[in-house]
């Protein structure tokens, strides 16, 4: 099979852990007789740096005309001072807007082998770590107007939170058929005791449960959701939630598994091209120095490969050598612990490689 991939690198250690997914992705093509080929596209800092422009319009059509897009992160401290409009991170938002992209998809998985990391108590952790949070993407106080104007002799700042009820419906029915292809039960997380757009959302999903009779469907406030996601998690199997509070509690969730640099993302639409990355950002205080860790962008690669390409067997093949790498005891710094083989990002990039057998 051949299939072209966009490749953003993008800034910090962006470069360093998705030349260790490209790698992987290598090995895999020869394993399975696949081809690969590779656009190069810039966004974010270095793409400011080279075109003054966070994501050039000729590189988010790069990225729309691939059959997937794999990316690293975006951002750091150097492009801290530059206008909103120019920032890093706008250049990803543009991505995602002009991709169509408006689900978000993150698992929260606890590996069996990194339990000692979580920081969650052994109690709670043994009851099991496995839901998934469906995040809209391109909507809300993200995508809404910003502006600081003066008044009264002082900056007041305003960021609009809008939604429509098609935009909630089409990320709604994303939450449904994910909970029916689990343990079919969907918790929509809102704030609709306070927010307009909240109580829009929950008559939404109200509206939507009708469809799918099959899925158990609950509410609850987000307040409360960043509460329970600590004190018991092993009640979620399905959230589904609104861009920012899906963008703060996929963080959280992220934590309580161990590691932040563990955890690939999924971001699709309507066509099968989808956006492949890890859940973390471009981590400038360890940049350079190959103590990254690379299984999050390993692990999006194998998502890119069951969720876009339909290669479930290839995708099972990375999943498995990462599993026997933890399983030999070999870690990056941020899961390491004690009697633990400490290694860098491309020796564990090399590890999992050696670990790929065709099933
Ligand atoms: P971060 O995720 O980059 O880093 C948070 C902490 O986790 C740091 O201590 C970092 O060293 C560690 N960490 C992250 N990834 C790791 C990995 N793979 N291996 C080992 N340790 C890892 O978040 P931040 O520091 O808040 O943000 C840094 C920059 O990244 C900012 O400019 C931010 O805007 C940007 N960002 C980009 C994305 C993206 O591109 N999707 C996402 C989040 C943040």
């Amino acid at each position: 099979m051949n299939r072209n991939i966009a490749v953003i690198r993008g800034d910090g250690i962006g470069p360093e852990i998705v030349n260790q997914a490209l790698l992987v992705l290598k090995r895999v093509a020869e394993l399975y007789g696949h081809t690969f080929t590779y656009t190069d596209v810039d966004m974010g800092g270095c793409a400011i740096d080279k075109w003054g422009d966070p994501l050039p319009q000729e590189m988010l059509q790069k990225c729309i005309e691939s059959d997937s897009v794999l990316l690293g992160a975006v951002g750091g401290p150097k492009w801290n001072d530059v206008p909103g409009h120019m920032r890093p991170e706008k250049g990803l938002l543009r991505l995602r807007a002009g991709m169509g992209v408006y689900s978000n998809n993150r698992p929260a998985k606890i590996w069996p082998q990194l339990a000692d990391a979580s920081p969650l108590k052994e109690s709670i952790v043994q009851k099991g770590i496995d839901f998934i949070i469906v995040r809209e993407l391109i909507g809300g106080i993200y995508f809404g107007k910003h502006e600081t104007v003066e008044e009264n002799g002082e900056a007041v700042s305003i960021d609009e939170l809008r939604y429509t009820e098609s935009e909630i419906e089409r990320i709604g029915r994303i939450g449904f058929e994910t909970a029916q292809k689990r343990n079919k039960k969907l918790c929509s997380v809102e704030k609709s005791n306070v927010l307009d757009s909240s109580r829009l959302w929950k008559k939404v999903m109200h509206r939507l449960a009708a469809e799918y009779p099959d899925v158990e469907l609950s509410d609850m406030l987000v307040d409360n959701c960043a509460m329970q996601i600590v004190k018991d998690p092993s009640q979620f199997d399905v959230i589904v939630t609104e861009n920012m509070f899906g963008d703060i509690l996929s963080d959280e969730a992220s934590m309580i598994t161990g590691s932040i640099g563990m955890i690939p993302s999924s971001s699709l639409g309507a066509t099968g091209c989808g956006l492949y990355e890890p859940i973390h950002g471009s981590a400038p205080d360890i940049a350079g120095k190959d103590i990254a860790n690379p299984i999050g962008t390993v692990l999006a690669a194998a998502m890119m490969l069951r969720y876009s390409f339909d290669m479930a067997e290839e995708a099972d093949c990375i999943e498995n050598a990462v599993s026997a790498v933890l399983d030999a005891g070999y870690r990056t710094g941020d899961i390491f612990s004690e009697g633990c083989k400490k290694v860098g990002c491309t020796e564990m990039g090399s590890l999992i490689i050696e670990n790929l057998k065709k099933g």
